[in-house]
């Protein structure tokens, strides 16, 4: 599997960069994992957009779906320029019926819904999903393939369902909002130290920060998670592939 930031501000993306988004290739299967602001314009630095395959949304928030509208027009002009015939199939969860609605773009775009009770097979990808603790429904995602493994908390509160639901994951996006000593919990969100704990309590293989605050020192975020957790810790930044 390979894993590229495309985007990863929370709230809203800086200049020239994109909030959540994240794309996911195995064996020529192009996923996207969230669409946020930006990120259509950031996903073309990696993938012609006509190429891919499927979008998968943890939530409704607009840091995760604000380029929806935009991905469709993209599939509905790459549809009637003869550049593809697949329609763009996007995944979501049914929580949020208004969420789940605009996914569909007649003649472009196919919802799909998604449950955490099943798995969502993608190519050769298996795609699992857990509940988080959010203002709005949202869910953790797990990436299988050929016995590697990727988890994307999305947005959440520190949960310990989520330990066993990363459990020894080769990679985890853990979603890092806040600095060490602010609660978090308020928001609906993790601080630097709970996703440092949050990797070592899974015993996780690498921990990557997202979803990254526009204030303060962000180097500091990466020494703050160290204190819980001893493997390697980066920061998420536009481009960076991750290859498992
Ligand atoms: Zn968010
Ligand atoms: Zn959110």
């Amino acid at each position: 599997m390979k894993i590229t930031v495309v985007g990863f501000w929370g709230g809203y993306p800086e200049t020239g960069e994109a909030t959540s988004c994240y794309l996911v290739e195995y064996k020529g299967m192009k996923v996207v994992i969230d669409l946020g602001s930006g990120a259509v314009s950031q996903l073309q630095k990696y993938s012609a957009l006509k190429d891919i395959d499927a979008v998968v949304f943890s939530h409704y928030h607009a840091d995760h779906v604000a380029d929806i509208g935009v991905m469709q027009y993209s599939r509905v002009v790459d549809l009637g320029l003869g550049r593809t015939s697949d329609h763009l199939i996007m995944y979501g969860h049914q929580e949020d019926q208004k969420g789940y609605d605009s996914l569909t773009k007649e003649g472009a775009a196919e919802g799909l819904p998604y449950s955490s009770g099943q798995t969502l097979q993608l190519g050769e990808m298996t795609f699992s999903f857990a509940p988080t603790d959010h203002p709005v429904p949202c869910y953790a995602m797990r990436v299988e393939a050929a016995g590697r493994s990727f988890v994307y908390t999305a947005d959440t509160t520190y949960l310990e369902s989520l330990e066993d639901f990363s459990e020894g994951t080769d990679l985890l996006f853990a979603e890092t909002s806040f600095y060490e000593g602010q609660d978090a919990s308020k928001y609906g969100h993790m601080n630097s130290t709970e996703a440092g704990r949050l990797a070592r309590k899974a015993a996780v293989k690498k921990l990557v920060l997202t979803h990254l605050p526009h204030f303060g020192d962000r180097d500091e975020l990466v020494t703050e998670a160290r204190k819980e957790y001893d493997g390697p810790v980066e920061l998420a930044a536009s481009g960076n592939t991750y290859e498992l």
